[in-house]
């Protein structure tokens, strides 16, 4: 193998790789790898880095302050306690509110507030801060790309931020360009589809049609100059249908406690008085949910020191949604159900046979780390 093209797909599970034959005529074999605990921001990062959450601290987009690092690029945003709610939770508002923060804080990273409110941000924090295909390390932990780059391999890698047809437009032309050794591309697109339509609709197999072109023609351009180029397309989870609704506010609103709603996931901080009162609330109520323990937390990977992700944490069943929530209200189609959870899986497929070793979204790190050292 000459080059190494590396496509990772927001949201391709194994179940998304079986329905779309275009995307099979590409990377035809494929393997389930075991899921993380949490969202993208957290896969990814595993991905890249082969470590968990525990180590490069991603998990999902907002964390609890740390004691010790008090400060946060959230505090620039603590004027909006003042503006009218009706204003500063719209969304246009919100996403020009993001832009501005990022600028203002020199962040590269993901930034978005989608429905968090102002009060919150007093106590919440962000730890995506640099992008994370352009740092060498995320969390103290290197990247992959990271590591080729400083090996003096040629690295390219897609810039995430740019929307998806300008995004492909930009590849194109790098690759042709530069003919990188290790080229880690990006498609965002499948996620936003699944999440609005849902899970096995037309519409999520047109954007599957149209990846699988996206990747072939990079593929060729990259194969252009006779070089032997090995195509591997990965995902970070899969999604279910949502098929409940349950609202959170009985325990998110209580006043006794701190609570950050993901779609998946109510995070709580407080005494254990005030959390044993929660807990007894959702029991009574029947909620289609269950409280992951700490030892459970270690388990997955996901740091527990200093509670940055919660000193109580019910996670939602697989096909159920909290609504409204902090990140948003109801869609067709989620993740983020625990580790555990079919929907987490995500696919790795390759136009080679896969290796023994990439067993889990934590392991391909290494595979590529082998792969790219043999050049040096
Ligand atoms: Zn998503």
């Amino acid at each position: 193998m000459d080059r190494l093209l590396i496509v990772f797909v927001d949201a391709l599970g194994p179940e998304q790789w079986a329905s779309s034959r275009a995307l099979q005529r590409v990377v035809g074999v494929s393997r389930a790898l075991t899921g993380v605990a949490g969202f993208s921001s957290g896969a990814i990062a595993t991905l890249l880095t082969g470590q968990t959450c525990a180590n490069h601290g991603r998990l999902c987009l907002f964390s609890a302050r740390s004691k010790a690092a008090p400060r946060s690029p959230l505090d620039a945003l603590l004027w909006l306690r003042w503006l009218p709610p009706a204003l500063a939770e719209r969304g246009a508002v919100r996403r020009r509110l993001a832009r501005w923060l990022a600028e203002r804080e020199g962040l590269t990273g993901y930034v978005a507030l989608h429905r968090v409110r102002p009060q919150d941000f007093r106590w919440l924090d962000i730890p995506e801060r640099d992008d994370v295909f352009e740092s060498a390390t995320i969390g103290g932990c290197p990247t992959f790309l990271g590591d080729a780059r400083d090996r003096g391999l040629s690295v390219f890698a897609a810039r995430w931020a740019l929307a998806e047809d300008e995004r492909w437009k930009h590849t194109f032309s790098m690759l042709q360009q530069k003919k990188p050794r290790l080229s880690m591309l990006y498609a965002s697109e499948l996620d936003a589809a699944l999440h609005e339509h849902g899970p096995s609709t037309a519409v999520a197999e047109s954007v599957l049609d149209r990846l699988a072109a996206r990747v072939a023609r990079a593929r060729d351009i990259l194969a252009s100059d006779g070089a032997t180029v090995r195509t591997v397309v990965v995902g970070d989870h899969g999604m279910s249908a949502v098929r409940r609704v349950i609202d959170p506010r009985p325990i998110s609103e209580r006043g006794d406690v701190r609570a950050f709603v993901d779609s998946t996931i109510v995070r709580l901080w407080g005494t254990e008085r005030s959390l044993a009162r929660a807990r007894l609330f959702a029991e009574r109520a029947r909620w289609p949910a269950r409280w992951i323990a700490r030892e459970q937390l270690e388990a997955w990977g996901v740091g527990v020191d200093g509670a940055p992700w919660g000193d109580a944490w019910l996670q939602i069943d697989e096909g159920a949604l909290f609504a409204p929530s902090h990140v948003g209200g109801r869609v067709a189609g989620m993740h983020g159900y625990g580790p555990d959870a079919r929907s987490s899986s995500a696919c790795f497929a390759s136009d080679a046979s896969v290796d023994e070793s990439v067993v889990s979204l934590s392991s391909v790190a290494g595979w590529v780390r082998a792969q790219t050292e043999r050049w040096s």
